[in-house]
Parts: C-alpha cells; structure tokens; sequence
C-alpha cells in the first residue's frame, strides 16, 4: 500500500481496560491514557467491562480478588468518575470519550439501560463474551461446555450470531465489538464460518448493524492472542465493506504495553479491504 501510514489519525475506539478497575488487567487508567498521549493518539474510547448484576456473574478473577457484584458495581461508579476527571484533565491533548463494554448475560437488556442511565456514558460497546451464559473466549473447558450446551460447534456459532442479534436488536450499540470473537477457541473457524446456516446468520447480522449505521471495531486484540488475523476475519470485512459499514480500530488495551499495538496492521487490513480512515467517531 502507498498510503503514507503517518498522515493517518491514530484512534482506538475499545480500549483503557487498566490494572485499577478490572482484575485481568494491568496499570493505572492514568497511565494508559498518558501513554496514548504519548504515541500521539487523536480520540480513545475508555471501555471498561461493565459491572456484574449478581455474584454469579462475575469472573473468576473478580471473585477471587474478593470482589461481589455489589462491590464492582462500586469500583464501575469509580471508574467513570475518574475516567471523566481524566477526559477534563488531558482535554488539550486528547479526545478521551468515556464509555463501556457490555457483558450480555440472559436478562441483561435492562440491566445494561440502567447501566447507561446511571452513568451517562459518551457511548457503549456492545459484546458478548457468553452464550448460555457461559464464557466463550476463556479456558477451553468452558467453551467444550458452551458447545455441548449447543449440541455441537457449528450450533455454538449459530447460537453466538443468534444472541447477537438480539444484543443489537435490543440495544443498539454504537460500536459492536469482536464481531466474531466465537472463533477463539476454535482453529478451524474459518470452515465454520464458511457452513450456510453461520453465514447466513452473519449477514443477517452486518445487514442490521449496516441499517443501524453502527460502527464495527477491527479488534486487535485477537493478534496478542495468538490469531492469524485481527476479529473481523476477512470474508466478514469484505461483506461489512459492501454494506458500507465503517470499521475502525481497536486496540483493546488491557495496560500501558497493550497501546496502540498493532495499528499499523489495522490500517493496512482495512486500506487492503478498501475502507476508509477517516475514522468514524462512537456518539
Ligand atoms: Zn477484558
Ligand atoms: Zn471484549
């Protein structure tokens, strides 16, 4: 490609899991933001995991670290405090919007418009990290319990783009995140995205979010994780591409070392797959 990378507007649109407000990540908020400052950073979008309804909701990391879901609820209320201080703070030198991740438990739906009245967030990401309310990007344990929980893998995939419709459906997240975070645990994602019955799932899906002009993140994560290609898989992006859905990456940082990871590969998958980068902002 023969973009100059440079002229290019360095954005995260899912990032800021730090060390302060969430057990599986590391840092203050403090110094994540302080680091996209540093790397020159336009606009991030702060995304914290939303806080648990119930104890049985929580991570094991959270349980452990002696957290219940009162608790988080706390520490979530604190985070968006200090995450707007930061916002005030740095508002010369960067564009911070404070929003959050959504976890998508059965029943969460109004959960999630609580969380949002409550807080008043710039915007929310919608994803889903459960089906059956079972974890799907965690130990493979879980994700063989999810799938006999389905009655085989090309069902667990069916059920994954199935709640999501209802995800988008129900809430309509400005940005969908990790649209086929699924295919994590599974090496050979690409035959089960390819059956009928997902793709026919995952077009109707793009079909939606494309008639709700929401935003897709390219998710970088995936890469730190081992996979040969960002989420979205290609075929996915191409199709995105055609329904004129704006993608913009996410660096999903979850510490300081996590910033900006990557960005040049995002900015190279979606010059390749012929999207635009003049970034398209969650509101
Ligand atoms: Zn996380
Ligand atoms: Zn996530």
């Amino acid at each position: 490609m023969d973009v100059n990378q440079e002229s290019i507007r360095k954005v995260s649109v899912h990032g800021g899991h730090s060390g302060q407000f969430c057990c599986h990540a590391v840092d203050t908020l403090e110094d994540i933001v302080l680091e996209y400052i540093r790397q020159g950073f336009t606009w991030v979008g702060l995304t914290e995991h939303m806080a648990a309804k119930e104890d049985r909701h929580l991570y094991p990391e959270e349980a452990e670290a002696g957290f219940d879901a009162k608790g988080e609820q706390a520490r979530f209320a604190d985070y968006f405090k200090t995450a707007k201080e930061l916002k005030a703070k740095y508002s010369n030198q960067i564009e911070i919007l404070v929003g959050f991740e959504t976890e998508f438990y059965l029943g969460y739906e109004s959960y999630i418009q609580e969380t949002i009245s409550t807080h008043q967030p710039d915007y929310f990401i919608g994803s889903l990290h459960h089906v059956h309310d079972v974890l799907i990007d965690g130990p493979r344990d879980l994700f063989n319990q999810a799938i006999s929980l389905s009655g085989g893998l090309p069902k667990l995939y069916i059920d994954y783009f199935d709640r999501q419709f209802e995800l988008i459906h129900a809430l309509s997240p400005p940005v969908v995140s990790h649209f086929d975070l699924i295919r994590l645990n599974d090496p050979n994602y690409q035959t089960q995205l390819q059956h009928p019955e997902v793709w026919k799932r995952i077009t109707r899906n793009l079909e939606l979010i494309a008639e709700k002009n929401l935003i897709l993140d390219l998710n970088l994560r995936a890469l730190k994780k081992g996979q040969p290609e960002p989420y979205i898989s290609k075929p996915i992006l191409e199709y995105a591409k055609k329904q004129g859905i704006a993608v913009v990456p996410g660096d999903d940082s979850h510490g300081v070392k996590d910033v900006g990871n990557y960005f040049d590969v995002a900015v190279e998958t979606l010059l390749d797959a012929g999207f635009s980068t003049d970034w398209k902002k969650p509101a």
